[in-house]
């Protein structure tokens, strides 16, 4: 049993039946024993690759989207340049190097880094003091200085607990953990009033399971009023869905594979998609214009990837790397079409490309 585990018992046996939106926080951010305090495993050799970790091209493109922001805004002589999860930082070294490129831009930028993770931040103040970058770290994004802003999350969102309702009997309940003998099992737990779940989907078959992300929402909030209040661009990058629909999406990897995310917690990444209509309605409701969400394949694509990839292999890069990298962030069979992007930007801006 992982030490989790035991506090996990210990607290259903206190408490009753765990909601899961309370087993995924503990599971991925407990101080101790999370899975993204102890072990994270990000990149070729860990437990799931992401967009930056398979070409710098993903990155660049973000950058040339993000430094076009700043000139659309007026190219503002000082500006936060955010990032939710920045994991390795490998995506802030690759959006830093095309700063470098533009006159002015990276003598504005402060950068700012959300990360819960004690072992992540070390990882990440390695990396960019090697370019010679004096990063912030906050806990959350409620602690940025205010200002005009470029923010990008790349599989952020995708690490927020969710909560789920599960359909019995004609009424919906909070779907929780609960032990069985000696393994931890999902058992219903108390009635969810109808009132906190989207209308569309209240009328269901016995077994429908509705997701809901109360901190993602609260984050697209917060950045849609930061977007308000200031000249601001945001981009969100993850795995998702555009339209709500029933389902259970909760997936756990260890080692690149799935597991069962109620086996060994502590020790697996576990996810669930993004519900993108949430979060924009959360922005926009904050006060924020909303953009997209279009698929990953078709933005890096608008933006010139392939360009991109050109160049490289001019340059001298490997041609049959260039060709899988392309593959897998913008073809269907890797992350080109699962994969969405959302931009919020304030209200007046002029669309960004390509929106
Ligand atoms: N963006 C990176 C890493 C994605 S993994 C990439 O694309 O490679 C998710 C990241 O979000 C990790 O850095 C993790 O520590 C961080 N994270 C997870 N939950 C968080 C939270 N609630 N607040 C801040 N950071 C969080």
């Amino acid at each position: 049993m992982t030490p989790l585990e035991t506090l996990i018992r210990a607290e259903i046996a206190a408490t009753g039946p765990m909601p899961l939106e309370r087993y995924m926080a503990l599971c991925l951010g407990h101080p101790e024993h999370g899975y993204y305090m102890a072990r994270p495993a990000i990149g070729a050799a860990g437990d799931f690759t992401t967009a930056p970790e398979t070409s710098q091209m993903f990155g660049e493109i973000l950058g040339a989207s993000l430094a076009h922001a700043w000139q659309q805004m007026g190219s503002p002589d000082s500006i936060r340049l955010i990032e939710l999860g920045p994991g390795r930082a490998t995506l802030m070294r690759d959006i830093l190097r095309v700063f470098r490129l533009v006159p002015g831009l990276a003598a504005a930028t402060d950068i700012h880094l959300v990360e819960t993770s004690p072992r992540l931040r070390k990882a990440q103040a390695y990396r960019l003091k090697e370019d010679g970058h004096e990063p912030a770290w906050h806990d959350r994004i409620d602690t940025v200085p205010d200002g005009p802003t470029l923010i990008v999350a790349n599989e952020f969102f995708d690490a927020l607990p969710i909560r789920q309702a599960v359909m019995r009997g004609g009424q919906w309940r909070t779907v929780c953990i609960g032990i069985d003998v000696d393994a931890l099992v999902f058992v219903d737990g108390d009635p969810v009033p109808e009132t906190a779940l989207p209308a569309g989907l209240i009328e269901a078959d016995d077994g429908a399971i509705i997701e809901t992300a109360p901190l993602a929402r609260e984050i697209a909030a917060t950045i849609g009023a930061r977007l308000a209040n200031a000249a601001g661009f945001a981009l969100a990058i993850d795995y998702g869905y555009r339209e709500p629909a029933h389902g259970d999406s909760l997936q756990a990897l260890r080692g690149k594979r799935f597991a069962d995310p109620l086996v060994r917690p502590g020790e697996a990444d576990l996810t669930a998609h993004v519900d993108f209509q949430a979060i924009a309605e959360a922005a926009r409701a904050a006060g924020a214009a909303v953009h997209g969400p279009i698929t990953q394949g078709s933005y890096l694509t608008a933006l010139g990837i392939g360009l991109r990839a050109e160049r490289l292999r001019a340059a001298g890069a490997n041609a049959e790397d260039l060709t899988l990298a392309l593959e897998r962030l913008t073809g269907a069979g890797g992350m080109g079409t699962l994969f969405k992007v959302l931009a919020l930007t304030t209200p007046g801006l002029p669309a960004p490309p390509p929106f």
